[in-house]
């Protein structure tokens, strides 16, 4: 089958995206304590006319944080505007930005435990005062004005928020910490992302998509449009218990929906270390990973899931790691006495 050259790719990940992403809280899924939070606080501000207070929202990746925060926007009836912590490497960046915004706007800054130091001194004012301090000039004749902004809603994400300055996170009036989305939820999510893309899928496909994505929205997504091309190709065009299983085999999905990175903190554990206890860093130089990474992006989910235990003398794989990763579990020494 030939593709045609001139053919837009309808399907680009910003277009399904965009499709897909709830735009309301009542289309949000889960998170069910910020989303009921957030409703109070978003219709107090708009009974008082006032802009949202600063929002922090911080967990793992793929969680829905991006989604939230163009939520929050749209539910102010505000714009949106959306950069991160690494793109805004010059104050000027910044001031750029928030002198651009109007009154209620929502400025959306991903990734901003990443923002530099003097990016974010800036930023204090700005979310404390709505005023911004610029230097014009240089050198002798330099001299600083200050501009008024519109108030303004800061959204914040990070997935590590222990990197986050106190100064900055005690300027932030509500902070929401995500969490990964138990199986039901997200198999919800699975069918109305079919629903929007046109697909139909059995509910017990949608589960196991569920089940394979690693509690997390990105994932079960991007497993659905696999799957789906699995049952356009080989299927009849629905998606089946069947097909789904069959397209998560051909895509090397762990059963339990564990990624490569979360395989190898394991199989390090139990294979290097004797199943633990290990200390935390020292799981991190064996991996190659940042220990902060693992200890924010990959260890909640395996202590979700009850792969890894966290005890005083560092971490442990539990009898379902090994199992998982088919080695027989260890005896506990202890117990043969
Ligand atoms: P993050 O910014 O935390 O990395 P995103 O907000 O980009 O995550 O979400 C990733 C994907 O998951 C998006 O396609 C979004 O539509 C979907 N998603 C996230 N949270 C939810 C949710 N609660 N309900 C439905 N879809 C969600």
């Amino acid at each position: 089958m030939a593709i045609d050259r001139n053919m837009r790719n309808i399907e680009s990940d910003s277009e399904f995206e965009n499709r897909i992403r709830p735009q309301e809280l009542s289309t949000f899924a889960g998170q069910d304590k910020i989303v009921d939070n957030l409703k109070v606080f978003i219709k107090a501000a708009l009974m008082r006319g006032d802009s949202l207070d600063h929002v922090l929202l911080h967990g793992p990746p793929g969680l829905g944080k991006t989604t939230l925060a163009n939520i929050i926007a749209h539910e102010m009836g505000a714009q949106l505007k959306v950069t991160s912590g690494p793109v805004l490497d010059k104050p000027g960046d910044l001031a750029g930005l928030l002198t651009n915004l109007d009154a209620g706007d929502v400025l959306f800054i991903d990734e901003i435990h990443r923002l530099s130091p003097i990016v974010e001194e800036y930023l204090y004012s700005a979310m404390e005062d709505y005023k911004i301090d610029i230097v014009l000039d240089k050198g002798p004749s330099a001299r600083s004005i200050q501009i008024e902004l519109a108030p303004f809603t800061l959204v914040g994400a990070t997935t590590r928020s222990g990197l986050l300055t106190s100064p900055l996170r005690a300027r932030f009036g509500i902070t929401c910490h995500l969490e990964y989305y138990d199986t039901p939820v997200l198999a919800g999510i699975v069918k109305r992302s079919a629903r929007i893309i046109d697909i139909s899928i059995d509910d017990d496909a949608a589960h196991e998509v569920a089940l394979r994505s690693r509690g997390t929205p990105r994932i079960a997504n991007a497993l659905l449009r696999r799957v789906r091309d699995f049952a356009m190709v080989k299927g009849e065009g629905h998606i089946d218990l069947e097909i789904t299983r069959i397209a998560l085999k051909a895509l090397n999905i762990d059963s339990r929906g564990l990624d490569q990175m979360d395989n190898k903190i394991l199989s390090t554990i139990i294979e290097k270390f004797k199943g633990g206890p290990v200390g935390l860093n020292t799981i991190a130089t064996a991996v190659g990973e940042e220990a902060g990474t693992i200890e924010d992006v990959y260890e909640p989910f395996l202590i979700k899931e009850g792969f890894i235990k966290r005890t005083p003398r560092g971490r442990e794989a539990t009898e379902l790691a090994y199992r998982h990763l088919g080695f027989t579990p260890k005896v506990d020494e202890g117990s043969l006495f």
